[in-house]
């Protein structure tokens, strides 16, 4: 049985890209080893079944369950986020996303502030949404441990990672602290981006 392996992707920009605002250290460790050790623990669950000629890692999450669930969706759902930061980040969203953002949350400041109430709120490790349903609508989905709004046929434009393993170098216990820095390198060019894409086939 032939077996295709998932690839770990890499980092977009360099380690000490962002920072002061998330350092080297963090990123090396969030991405060469918590990131890595889903893929690789994933390769390692889904060699000799069906799963390991799933042609996408979103076949996989949308699929399993358990095990194999919890560390494809990781691998997933750290992509998606260090996707979302910029060295240079455009810093305010425009357009039709900043439009749907006023719609469902006032403004992309009340947005922000919901954002990090729900951060700071969810107990235990998990990430924060934005997320959209078909339609453009937006909402804010939290998910304990590994979970993700594509379960629920919803397509994710933000995350926040509210695992310890995020933080805790550069922010000890204090995660609101941690997400409040996230907002100094996200790109909300590449959130509209993905908003662009809401309502199209995967
Ligand atoms: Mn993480």
């Amino acid at each position: 049985m032939t077996t295709k392996k998932i690839q770990l992707s890499p980092l977009p920009y360099a380690e000490q890209a962002l920072e002061p605002h998330i350092s080297a250290e963090t990123l090396h460790y969030h991405h060469d080893k918590h990131m890595a050790a889903y893929v690789d623990k994933l390769n390692t669950l889904i060699a000799d079944t069906p799963f390991a000629e799933a042609s996408s890692l979103e076949e996989i999450i949308l699929q399993s369950e358990g095990a194999i669930f919890n560390n494809a969706a990781q691998a997933w759902n750290h992509a998606f986020y260090f996707e979302q930061f910029h060295p240079k980040p455009k810093r305010e969203p425009e357009g039709e996303l900043k439009a749907a953002i006023e719609k469902a949350f006032g403004s992309v400041e009340q947005l922000r502030e919901q954002l990090e109430r729900d951060a700071v709120a969810l107990f235990g490790s998990g990430w924060v949404w934005l997320a959209a349903d078909k339609h453009g609508e937006l909402s804010i989905v939290s998910k304990p441990n590994a979970g993700n709004p594509l379960t629920e046929g919803m397509y994710p434009l933000l995350t926040i990672d509210v695992w310890e393993h995020a933080y805790y170098i550069d922010h000890r216990n204090a995660r609101a602290t941690g997400v409040k820095a996230l907002w100094e390198v996200l790109c909300w060019g590449k959130i509209e981006h993905r908003y662009s894409q809401v309502g199209r086939n995967r």
